[in-house]
């Protein structure tokens, strides 16, 4: 049923002042599942995320979390029921330095070291704003904080964007752990690759339309790139 879905956008429409972005966007993830938002330059795919956290006003149609109807609510509202958007809802404090957000967020040293064992570059910046880390660094920091308490929704917008072979395989093995604690996962990549290796499920944005969804393995070359080309 529909109570199941940890996360679920119903015929959502979304934009900025009168310029409507999403045209209705139907998309649910389910608790334990990956599904990767793929899409061109400018389809919609941060929007859908930012719709999904209030970021963005809905004006028609519905976010539901764990089925219960939030499209009135605010940003910190959603929060507090679950969803996080990493790193621009609940992900991260931009304003305290990367130490602060580990103290903050996790109790013990042990806790704190092992963040920065797996994240590295953690440790390196840990006396930076973490707002004026690269997005892929802000990412590693989200992701750090919510393993140890897993949210009931993911949403990563862009994870491994500038990272290092290694430092997108850490997070990709991230989100994996995440995903198997039981969060609903939403991993938006440009990357078309990098998604398609860890989703359940995949969704093509199109010109602010979910173009096709279904698993990974269903998904033709052809779709793919007529999809980022812009072509139906
Ligand atoms: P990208 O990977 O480039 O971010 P995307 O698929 O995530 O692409 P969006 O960022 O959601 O796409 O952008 C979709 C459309 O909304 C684009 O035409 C973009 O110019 C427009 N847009 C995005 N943010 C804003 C904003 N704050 N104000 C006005 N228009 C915006």
């Amino acid at each position: 049923t529909d109570g199941d879905r940890a996360l679920e956008l119903h015929r959502v429409r979304a934009g900025y002042g009168d310029v409507e972005v999403l045209h209705g966007v139907s998309l649910a993830v389910d608790e334990g599942e990956v599904v990767a938002v793929l899409g061109a330059n400018g389809a919609g795919k941060s929007t859908l995320c930012a719709a999904a956290a209030g970021l963005v006003a809905v004006t028609e149609g519905e976010v539901r979390l764990g089925g219960v109807d939030v499209t009135d609510l605010p940003t910190h509202r959603r929060a507090r029921q679950g969803l996080v958007l990493a790193p621009e809802a609940r992900g991260i404090f931009p304003g305290l330095t990367v130490e602060d957000n580990l103290t903050i967020r996790l109790r013990s040293g042990a806790a704190r070291q092992a963040a920065k064992d797996r994240f590295p570059i953690l440790g390196e910046r840990a006396h930076q704003v973490a707002g004026l880390l690269s997005g892929g660094e802000q990412q590693q920091l989200a992701l750090a904080v919510a393993l140890p308490d897993p949210p009931a929704v993911f949403l990563a917008d862009e994870p491994t964007l500038g990272l290092a072979p290694l430092a997108t395989r850490t997070v990709m093995e991230g989100l994996a752990e995440l995903r198997d604690l039981g969060t609903a996962v939403v991993l938006v990549e440009e990357q078309a690759a990098a998604g398609l290796e860890l989703a359940d499920r995949v969704a093509l944005v199109e010109l602010g339309r979910i173009g096709w969804e279904g698993p990974p393995a269903e998904l033709d070359l052809d779709r793919l790139t007529a999809s980022y080309l812009g072509e139906d």
